[in-house]
């Protein structure tokens, strides 16, 4: 019997590719699902499409209306909820808990942007600060704007967030005026094409504003030009290839890059055991092995621990993971599925027998579970959730250079004063990262790792006593704060409220004479 196959929507109409083709499979049963391919898609149709039917539609509405789209878009996503829910657990291996954080997430950012559109309201300018007196006369002016691209941003997304990955991104762009095209990770795809089917069937963005790859980007990357955009998120090698580009150089594409990262979580040497701070540093430790089967760019993998608190430490994350039912994720009791393809079941054991081979202790896991439950035996992409120990900060250099992408982390002991200034720099190793967590009460602590960690990380959160009750997870993206960071981690920022829609306008400097460019910049919203 022959596989469905995943189209393209391009051009205003879904396109079946015709060449060799990907198949998409279940990671639990190894069933395949369907096939994808975007061969013989004309990815220069495509462009042309967006740029000249879906841009001037965008461009012709204001934020207020443009988030109004989005709200419908929300509102849509929320509405086929449980089915796209489905489609995550059947192509990604999520539990229903990892597939409504994916898909509640995907709903929450286009609200939430639909919410900035209302804010920034009938407008299409931003105005960034206030005018200022440039000459000797004061009726010499100068006055920075933000005006829409006219470009298209191209998206290209990792395989571990299929309906966030596509929300969060498209909802910045589209509110910014751009038209769209996405592109998820093939082998995960499913959920992403379904939702563009709901965008299709229930006409929720004008014609152009969004289209959809399913297969390989083609030669999509390479037709990019001066007013594009690229938003890329995925691994480092694939995102310094994409930025090496000729045409994206000779170009100046702007581009942006989420990757790889090498999160930290620490633990403060004033943080009793037993303490809200401590249950709130173990229970984020414990969700970032085991979510979506530890495939969040934004996980813990490495966890800093002051060696006074490490049995405790140990002690406590071994107890909650022997709790972890790793099995089938459409099966209530589970609550850890498989990886999402074969090939990342083998980096992700592969990484970790680097670490053990590099003299990482494993204390539990290191290899594929026995008997997942409700699983064939020998089938799925099953790796037993995995907590590795180091005798040392540096004992083992790879913690510190290699991103193990699934249910891993490591933990590392420091010791005295000395040892927090050499924790602060290994916690910078590799120039940067998305996130870092810091767990203490001592705010003099919380102030010298916050500032020595801060200039190479995109978010830190800071857990305490005070927030313990309701803190949200470092592993939580959220719509209006940005996300990103330096190094290793791509160098990108997105998100961050309406801050993330500078990467899709362009801001110039205005200068002449004074009233005029006041009666301009009250065209546009203040910012
Ligand atoms: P990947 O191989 O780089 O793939 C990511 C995306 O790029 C996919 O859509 C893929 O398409 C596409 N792609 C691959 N090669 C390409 C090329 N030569 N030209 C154009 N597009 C290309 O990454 P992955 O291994 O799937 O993703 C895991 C990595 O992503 C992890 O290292 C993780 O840290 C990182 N990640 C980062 C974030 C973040 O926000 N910073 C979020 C999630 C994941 P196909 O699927 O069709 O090959």
């Amino acid at each position: 019997m022959s596989l469905p196959r995943l189209d393209s929507f391009v051009s205003g109409s879904w396109q079946q590719g015709n060449g060799r083709s990907v198949t998409l499979v279940d990671p639990t049963t190894e069933a395949s699902l369907a096939e994808a391919t975007s061969e013989g898609v004309s990815m220069s149709s495509a462009y042309a499409y967006a740029r000249d039917v879906g841009g001037p539609a965008l461009r012709a509405l204001g934020f207020r209306e443009r988030g109004e789209l989005l709200r419908g878009f929300s509102r849509a996503l929320h509405a086929h909820r449980d089915e796209l829910m489905a489609l995550g657990v059947k192509n990604a291996g999520n539990t229903r808990s990892d597939a409504k954080f994916d898909v509640d997430g995907a709903s929450a950012t286009l609200a939430s942007y639909a919410d900035l559109g209302a804010e920034l309201g009938d407008a299409k300018m931003l105005v960034d600060g206030e005018p200022m007196n440039i000459g000797r006369s004061s009726k010499l002016s100068g006055q920075h704007l933000w005006t829409t691209r006219l470009g298209v941003a191209l998206h290209i997304n990792a395989f571990n967030f299929p309906a966030w990955g596509l929300a969060e991104k498209a909802a910045v762009a589209l509110l910014a005026g751009m038209p769209v095209i996405s592109k998820p990770a093939t082998s995960t795809a499913l959920m992403a094409h379904r939702i563009m089917q709901i965008v299709v069937e229930e006409k929720l963005l004008p014609p152009g504003a969004l289209s959809f790859i399913a297969g390989s980007t083609g030669d999509l990357v390479d037709q990019l030009r001066e007013q594009d955009v690229l938003a890329f998120t995925g691994s480092g090698g694939t995102g310094a290839q994409l930025r090496g580009m000729k045409n994206v150089i000779a170009c100046s594409v702007r581009v942006n890059v989420e990757a790889d990262s090498l999160n930290a979580a620490i633990l403060g040497g004033d943080v009793e055991a037993g303490s809200e701070t401590f249950e709130l540093f173990v229970k984020d430790v414990v969700r970032d092995i085991t979510q979506k089967a530890g495939q969040k760019c934004t996980a813990i993998r490495r966890v800093f621990v002051p060696r006074a608190r490490l049995e405790e430490v140990r002690a406590l994350l071994l107890e909650r993971l022997a709790d972890t039912k790793v099995g089938d994720p459409s099966r209530d009791e589970v609550t850890m599925g498989p990886v999402a393809t074969k090939r990342q079941q083998t980096d992700v054991l592969a990484g970790i027998e680097r670490l053990k081979t590099a003299g990482a202790r494993v204390l539990v896991g290191g290899g594929v579970p026995e008997a997942p439950i409700g699983v064939e035996a020998g089938k799925g992409y099953f790796v037993a959730p995995t907590l590795l120990e180091c005798a040392s900060l540096e004992s083992v250099a790879d913690v510190h250079d290699h991103e193990v992408f699934g249910p891993s982390t490591t933990l590392l002991p420091y010791d005295g004063d000395n040892d927090v200034t050499k924790m602060i720099e290994l916690v910078r190793r590799g120039g940067g990262g998305l996130v870092a967590s810091v767990y203490a009460d001592d705010k003099a602590f919380l102030r010298e790792v916050f500032l020595g960690i801060a200039s190479s990380h995109g978010r830190v959160v800071l857990g305490n006593e005070k927030v313990a009750g309701g803190a949200v997870p470092p592993g939580t993206v959220m719509p209006g704060l940005v996300h990103g960071g330096p190094g290793r981690a791509g160098g990108g920022e997105e998100l961050g409220g309406f801050r993330g829609l500078f990467l899709y306008m362009q801001r110039t400097a205005l200068q002449g004479y004074g009233p005029f460019l006041a009666s301009l910049a009250s065209e546009g919203k203040r910012i």
